[in-house]
């Protein structure tokens, strides 16, 4: 038999072991997906993959309204499709009701038809139906033929495609009230060293494109892009920037 203050110590143990434990799990999880306040009722969610040796993060936004969550775009991560409706119906008690993806790479569009099977509403333009059919990535129900204005109490935001860029069908999404700008990965962040992944990219164009979301959206108070950091507001005029340097690299 055990005395009393070996029990004891056994027993400070296993609590000790237990609670370390789920601390590695918690952490493991909170890198898989993290869910930061942009502000009022807008969220940024991020999750994570691989890309050249390192792990990329790809950040979406989610929008709480009256009538349930809209969703920008899904997880790039593929396991976080559920944990990420888990965590927002755990934070907000509301179901997502709406998921629009804006360009047809997998960062973007991957989870749409895990969306659809859940009796979620998941919208792309159909030139990212095409391009998703062609490069077989996972498709949305239902298309937009123009920009769209989206109305779903109190909210009210706008689809908007400024041409070619990252990719042919890249669209952005503006909140001109709360002026907020969703750029998704035809802007990249204020400290990037070049525009990314070009492989689909419309180099000569993509300056004049981006000069189009500029002349769209004035004085952004958040722009939110894929691949970094949204604190800084001046990744549009960076990205621009970077257009036209790539842009006269390209001609001379
Ligand atoms: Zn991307």
């Amino acid at each position: 038999m055990m005395k009393t203050q070996n029990k004891i110590r056994f027993t400070l143990l296993t609590i000790l072991l237990i609670s370390s434990l789920t601390n590695i799990f918690a952490q493991t999880k909170a890198v898989k997906l993290k869910i930061s306040h942009l502000t009022g009722d807008f969220y940024i969610y991020t999750t994570y993959n691989a890309y050249e040796g390192s792990q990329l993060p790809a950040n979406g936004m989610y929008l709480l309204t009256k009538n349930g969550v809209v969703l920008f775009d899904t997880p790039w991560d593929t396991t976080q499709f559920q944990p990420l409706l888990d965590s927002i119906k755990t934070k907000h008690n509301k179901n997502v009701i709406l998921c629009i993806a804006t360009h047809w790479h997998s960062d973007r569009t991957e989870g749409l038809e895990y969306y659809k099977q859940q009796g979620i509403k998941t919208y792309t333009t159909i030139l990212t139906d095409e391009l998703s059919k062609k490069n077989n990535k996972k498709r949305a129900e239902f298309l937009m033929s123009k920009d769209t204005v989206f109305n779903i109490a109190p909210y009210s935001f706008e689809i908007y495609y400024p041409g070619e860029g990252h990719t042919a069908d890249n669209i952005i999404v503006w909140f001109s009230k709360e002026k907020i700008l969703y750029g998704g990965c035809l802007i990249k962040g204020a400290d990037a060293d070049d525009l990314g992944f070009l492989g689909d990219a419309n180099i000569e164009q993509y300056e004049t494109t981006l000069k189009r979301v500029e002349k769209k959206c004035p004085d952004p108070e958040f722009i939110i892009v894929s691949h970094s950091d949204w604190k800084n507001i001046n990744s549009l005029k960076h990205s621009i920037k970077l257009a036209s340097k790539l842009k006269k690299k390209n001609a001379g």
